[in-house]
This record gives structure tokens, C-alpha cells and sequence, in this order.
């Protein structure tokens, strides 16, 4: 499976979920129903679990035939009513059991197992597609025991429920840095995301990953400003020289951060250093050119390697998820392939 949640990990989701459907993945991973239609309307035909469905908007999950994540007796007995009023007896509704092994966040518990499996085995038009549960802590050794934890309380829980049914029922834990560092609990299947675009806990691992995302944008207009003139919103960007500004269309709306303003953030023109000057605009932000032979309409890079990502992760106190996770949805995606 892959995770192709918060617009496809920021790629664009359905650019994403139709390549992954190209190369054979088996099943796509959203958090919300809606996001699971839009990729269902774009044709895309894997399976798609939807985590955490809006228990009103079951007649969704089953329109567009995506498969819910019932973590809940609340939530399976919603799934129940909606199903119940579809009056199809003789229709299949499949369902992804989440059980909660010490995350913490969503899941079933012990003490409801059996609950469950009263409920399921009283409606035999509902099929367990899979059961699952999520690793706190994958990419962090200190807390290796503690995922030792989750993953026999995830055996012991997940063999409680296949048990009770014939038919076989897919099971997985593992997330990118589960897949890398607890490799004896794969099941049946495991869950990829971040790891797809090349990061890992495991630096060695990393870097045998190649990066596959950049974003660019392009300069709009040079104007050449004079010494103690200031520059932007605020007057925050003073130049101390005769300074060649660049002005690209990206700004904080785009997800390029207001906290990367003011020379916190470094683009690339041609290769050359062309560091931000004044605050970041909603949809603009400056840059200083001066010592770049550049043109407008010339290219501006602001990340194209997984080092730029890290760093803006870093400079921005957050972790690569949330740099590619902010990119806006008005940024125009472009799948390119080697
Ligand atoms: C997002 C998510 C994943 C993927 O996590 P990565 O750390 O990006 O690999 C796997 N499982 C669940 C339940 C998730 O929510």
C-alpha cells in the first residue's frame, strides 16, 4: 500500500496515485473520504482505505467503492446503519479494522475484540479486508522495545480476529521506517509513504534513495534598487548596496513559508546563491541577484535535492512531511519519468 494522503504526500495525488497504479501497487492509503473520491474520479482503480471516513458520509464510501477504516465501536456500528439502508443483502462491504497497539490515536481495544467479532459475524455481507495498526515510534531506537511492544500485542490481537473467519484477511503494521527497521513484521503487506520520495530514519538506507521532487519557480521581473532603499511588506529587507532584486510568484500561500524571508531561505538561478530579501508576500517573494547573470523568466530553484528538503525542514523547525505536505494545491504539479 501506499499512502497517498495530504494531497499525495504534496505531489499532487492524482498525478501520484495514477503512476502508482501503473507500476503495480496493490492498494492506495487515504485519511479522508473525499480525498479518496477525487482519486477514484480520476480513474484510478486500485483499492483505496480511506483511515479516518466521516461517519456521516458512508453512502460515499460505498458510491465510490472505497474501503473504510473502522476503528471504533461507534464507528462500526455507523458503517452498519449505512449499509443496513442500503438494503442490498446479497452485496459485499468490505471493511479495514484499525486496532490501537500504543499509538494512542485511533483503534479498536482489547477489551472490544470480541465485540467486534460478535458484530461482523452477525452481518455476513460485511468482509474484513484487512486488520492494521500503526508503529509510534519506527524511527527512533530509544523506543525499540516499546515497538517490540506493539508489534506482539498487534500479533496477538489481529490472530484473535483471523481466527474467527475462514476467509483470509490481510494484515499490516509498517510504515516507511518500519519497513526498513523491523523487516520480521511486513504480514502481508506494508504501508509506504515518506519513503517513497526518499527519507528514512536510517541514513544509510537514505542515501541510497534517490531524490524525485523539486520545486522551481520562475523570476517575473529584475528591478535594480539603490542602497538603503528597503524592499517588500514591512520594510524588512534593507539593501546595503546597489542591490539587483528578482521577484518570484511563489509566496507563503504556495507553502513557501514567511519564515523563510528575510535570507532565511536560499534559492539556486543558474546554479548561483540568490538569497530571499525582505518578508515572503502571500503570492511573491524577493530575491537578491546581484551577483547572478540572470534574465527574467529564467528558473529559480527553491529545493532540488533531499539536502535542500532537510534543510528547509530544519530552518522551519518541522520535518520533511510538513515541507512537502504545505506545498498548496495552486502549485502546478508536472510528473516527469527517467
Ligand atoms: C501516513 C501513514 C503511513 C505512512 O507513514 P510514513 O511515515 O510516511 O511511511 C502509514 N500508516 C498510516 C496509518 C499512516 O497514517
Amino acid at each position: 500500500m501506499v499512502m497517498v494522503k495530504a494531497y499525495g504526500y504534496g505531489l499532487g495525488p492524482l498525478g501520484l496515485s495514477q503512476f502508482l497504479e501503473k507500476n503495480e501497487v496493490d492498494y492506495l492509503g487515504v485519511a479522508n473520504i473525499l480525498e479518496g473520491v477525487e482519486i477514484r474520479k480520476s480513474g484510478v482503480q486500485l483499492p483505496i482505505m480511506v483511515m479516518k471516513p466521516e461517519l456521516k458520509s458512508f453512502d460515499l464510501i460505498l458510491k465510490h467503492q472505497l474501503s473504510p477504516v473502522l476503528f471504533s465501536i461507534h464507528s462500526l456500528l455507523a458503517y452498519i446503519k449505512a449499509i443496513e439502508e442500503q438494503n442490498q443483502t446479497n452485496q459485499e462491504f468490505v471493511v479495514n479494522l484499525k486496532i490501537d497497539t500504543g499509538m494512542h490515536r485511533l483503534g479498536f481495544h482489547e477489551e472490544e475484540i470480541e465485540k467486534v467479532i460478535f458484530l461482523i459475524k452477525k452481518h455476513p455481507n460485511i468482509k474484513i479486508e484487512s486488520i492494521f495498526s500503526h508503529l509510534a515510534a519506527t524511527d527512533e531506537p530509544q523506543h525499540d522495545d516499546f515497538t517490540r511492544t506493539q508489534i506482539d500485542l498487534f500479533e496477538k490481537l489481529s490472530t484473535k480476529i483471523t481466527s474467527q473467519f475462514t476467509y483470509q484477511i490481510t494484515r499490516h503494521l509498517l510504515n516507511s521506517n518500519g519497513i526498513v527497521r523491523f523487516p520480521e513484521a511486513q504480514y502481508d503487506m506494508v504501508r509506504l509513504g515518506i519513503g517513497l520520495f526518499g527519507f528514512v530514519t536510517d541514513k544509510e538506507i537514505e542515501s541510497q534513495l534517490k531524490n524525485t521532487i523539486s520545486l522551481k519557480t520562475k523570476i517575473a521581473q529584475i528591478l535594480t534598487i539603490k542602497e538603503n532603499e528597503t524592499i517588500g511588506y514591512g520594510r524588512n529587507g534593507i539593501t546595503s548596496r546597489n542591490t539587483k532584486i528578482a521577484t518570484v510568484p511563489l509566496g507563503y500561500a504556495d507553502g513557501f513559508s514567511r519564515k523563510l524571508g528575510n535570507g532565511n531561505w536560499v534559492m539556486k538561478i543558474n546554479g548561483k546563491p540568490a538569497p530571499t530579501i525582505g518578508n515572503v508576500c502571500m503570492d511573491m517573494t524577493m530575491i537578491d541577484v546581484s551577483d547572478i547573470n540572470c534574465n527574467e523568466d529564467d528558473v529559480a530553484v527553491v529545493f532540488d535535492t533531499k539536502e535542500d528538503i532537510l534543510k528547509m525542514a530544519n530552518q522551519l523547525d518541522t520535518i520533511p512531511y510538513e515541507v512537502l505536505t504545505s506545498i498548496s494545491p495552486r502549485v502546478k504539479r508536472e510528473f516527469t519519468e527517467d
